[in-house]
């Protein structure tokens, strides 16, 4: 079996959701044999295969180079860059650079490039909000002169995965909380109960009044949530409820992923986790199985929100089987 593990194009979250290329098994691939009168015609066969399978990774290559990293100001001294995977938010100031999360390897020299622009500052410290290949990726790159900072969790799943190299693990770790003093400001890094995953943290640059709530949030889309990582339905509501009560009105709130948001914008997306798992959960108590909870669907108004990475289908089946468990 020839496995082609692509890098991310956009979308992707999980490592496990890498796009993985799979080339015909050598059961179905042409074997070389001098005896053999169709070897001609099997090497043609596995030129194809090999071409194929090469103009697959030049098209994953292709999407990385097309990827733009656009910077928008949040406040005085905070930004958000979005490229592909993640969004980045970003403190400049007197004290150097520091960055929240980092995307996919291969944009980590134009994210270099990005930071520059806005700073010609050096990079102090990379704080992770969880481990996701798509908010970590840029970890190696970034690791060898920064300091990485991360929950317990983060490094201990970074440090399972054989393909994370050294200069990617965080170098700082925490259970609960710590804080940066940096750019004038503290910048609080808080740990949250099992959620999107089992090592989130949120961000607060408590003196710009910005928040960057990572994969905890995304804005009008249904959530990835991720069972395999510690990720639990019930939890991730409650976690966003937590951190309404938490976060001002007037706050600017950086998502994982989705464009810069507000306050109003996180509660409409917690009205839409309380609707929705409360129609799953409904539905479980009903006795349903998990094909009638598809075809029910779900009302209308959350429509627009399954046209992101997870789709309204998805969306029901990542409810449905943390649902089930309870
Ligand atoms: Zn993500
Ligand atoms: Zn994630």
């Amino acid at each position: 079996m020839v496995t082609i593990i692509l890098p991310v194009s956009r979308g992707g979250d999980t490592r496990r959701d890498r796009f993985v290329a799979r080339v015909p098994s050598e059961r179905h691939l042409p074997a070389f044999s001098g005896a053999d009168s169709f070897a001609p015609m099997k090497i043609q066969l596995l030129l194809v295969t090999l071409i194929a399978a090469l103009s697959t990774t030049a098209r994953a290559q292709q999407d990385f180079a097309k990827v733009e990293i656009k910077a928008t100001q949040v406040s005085k001294n905070v930004y958000m860059l979005e490229g592909a995977g993640g969004n980045i938010g970003v403190s400049v100031g007197a004290d150097g650079i520091l960055i929240v999360d980092d995307q996919f390897a291969p944009l980590a020299a134009k994210i270099e490039a990005a930071l520059q622009k806005l700073d010609p500052g050096k990079l102090k410290f990379v704080l992770n909000t969880h481990w996701h290949g798509d908010h970590t990726g840029g970890n190696a790159h970034f690791g060898r002169d920064a300091s990485i900072v991360a929950h317990t969790n983060v490094r201990k799943r970074l440090l399972a995965d054989n393909a994370t190299k050294r200069e990617a693990l965080p170098v700082i770790t925490f259970d609960d909380t710590l804080s940066v003093h940096f750019n004038g400001e503290e910048i609080k890094v808080m740990h949250l109960p099992p959620g999107h995953t089992d090592g989130d943290s949120v961000i607060f640059f408590t003196g710009a009044n910005v928040v960057h709530l990572g994969d905890q949030f995304f804005a009008g889309k249904f959530p990835f949530i991720d069972a395999n990582s510690g990720g639990d339905v019930a939890g991730y509501m409650r976690n966003v409820g937590e951190m309404l009560k938490l976060i001002p009105a007037d706050a600017k709130i950086i998502p994982g992923h989705g464009p810069l948001a507000t306050a109003e914008d996180l509660k409409r997306f917690y009205a839409m986790l309380a609707e929705t798992t409360g129609i799953v959960q409904k539905a479980i108590a009903a006795g349903k199985t998990f094909d009638q909870v598809k075809a029910d669907g779900l009302p209308e108004k959350w429509k627009d929100w399954g046209t992101g990475f997870i789709n309204t289908g998805r969306w029901l089946e990542i409810c449905f089987n943390s649902l089930s468990k309870k």
